[in-house]
């Protein structure tokens, strides 16, 4: 491991500050995932900077709907009344993943924020193009039963794991940033993340030394609550990333489906909003035909890579059971 120096502090600009004097230097927060990847090697920061007692620990109503501190743990997040009453597939998505111990350590800005659990980005004797830009990919030929089959390019295929960002993706969230200048910035959820393209190593369009605020849930996206589900399918029921998840919500209206949210998650390198399948359903009666209908479309430009090519199959029988289960919520 190597060595790196350690600050605390409870001021946004000092932190700021802090991080853009250094390269290397990075923001901690809970900690679950950036201290293995220390401890790994995975990564080498200079510089820790504590945020956690930063002022964003608080869930308040916002503009209709709710403001999520980026430092309240995934724990409060989920089991937030509001969060429950307005927005349950977050609360069910955050639920799903990792452990209680995990979960209250665990932030929404780290969240956001998490590395992708490809086993060759955490293991730093093997290339890895997103750990050592240049060096190679040892997943497309190698073990790729978690990869992505979205989105994807030569140089690599590593998915992102988060649940909550997938519920997020499926709730039109808005990420909001402060930057070290003093001024601030909002981000639509879908385009927070990016596609590894020829430059695998940026996982998202956040600049160094931006600080994650708040996390924003649209007044409008209550709509769904009352008929919608997050369904995570993964090898054990419980402490294991997803192979592939779904997130949906529905708005009904004369047995008609007027609106629709939905958004797959460990897929591809970002929280996967599933655009054909909401195109085929809008404005449709809701059948069993329909949703498979919609579930092979999103699926149709789905590309496997052997160990992950399952996936696909997969993906269409989640989109049709994940619709079947929000149409017949009581
Ligand atoms: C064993 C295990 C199992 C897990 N299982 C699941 C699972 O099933 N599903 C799932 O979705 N997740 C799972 N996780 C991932 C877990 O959700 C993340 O590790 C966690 O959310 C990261 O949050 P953190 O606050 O600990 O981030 P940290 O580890 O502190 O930081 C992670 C990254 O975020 C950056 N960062 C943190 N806060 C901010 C901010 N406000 N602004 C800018 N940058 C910031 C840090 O600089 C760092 O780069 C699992 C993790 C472990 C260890
Ligand atoms: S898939 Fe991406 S993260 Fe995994 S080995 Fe290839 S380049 Fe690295």
């Amino acid at each position: 491991m190597h060595p790196y120096k350690y600050i605390k502090t409870n001021e946004a600009n000092t932190a700021m500050k802090a991080v853009t004097e250094s390269e290397k230097a990075v923001f901690l927060a809970g900690g679950t995932n950036l201290v293995d990847m220390v401890r790994r090697d995975v990564t080498h920061p200079d510089l820790l900077v504590h945020i956690k007692d930063l002022p964003y620990g608080q869930i308040t109503p916002d503009a209709g709907g709710l403001r999520l501190g980026a430092l309240v743990s995934n724990s409060d997040t989920a089991d937030h009344p509001q969060v429950m009453k307005d927005y349950p597939i977050l609360s069910q998505a955050i639920l799903s993943g990792a452990t209680d111990q995990l979960r209250n350590m665990a932030t929404n800005g780290g969240n956001l924020m998490q590395r992708t659990r490809c086993p060759y980005f955490m293991s730093p004797d093997f290339p890895c193009n997103k750990r050592n830009p240049g060096s190679g990919c040892s997943a497309r030929n190698g073990m790729n039963r978690i990869h992505s089959i979205f989105g994807t390019s030569d140089h690599c295929i590593a998915s992102f794991p988060s649940d909550m960002c997938a519920a997020l993706a499926a709730l039109d969230a808005q990420i909001q940033v402060r930057r070290p200048d003093g001024t601030a910035r909002s981000i639509p959820i879908t385009e927070f993340h990016r596609l590894p393209g020829d430059t695998p190593h940026i996982d998202n369009t956040l600049e160094h030394g931006e600080l994650i605020t708040f996390i924003d849930l649209p007044g409008e996206t209550k709509a769904y609550a009352p008929k919608s589900v997050y369904l995570k399918v993964r090898d054990r029921h419980s402490y294991a990333f997803a192979l592939v998840s779904v997130a949906v919500g529905l708005v009904l209206e004369d047995n008609r489906i007027q609106k629709v949210g939905m958004a797959m998650g460990s897929v591809a390198p970002k929280p996967w909003r599933a655009t054909e399948a909401e195109t085929i359903l809008t404005g449709k009666t809701p059948s069993e035909r329909l949703f498979k209908e919609a579930a092979a479309a999103t699926m149709a430009s789905a590309q496997g890579f052997g160990g992950n090519t399952f996936k696909i199959e997969l993906g269409k029988r989640t989109i049709a059971r994940a619709l079947h289960m929000a149409l017949n919520k009581a």
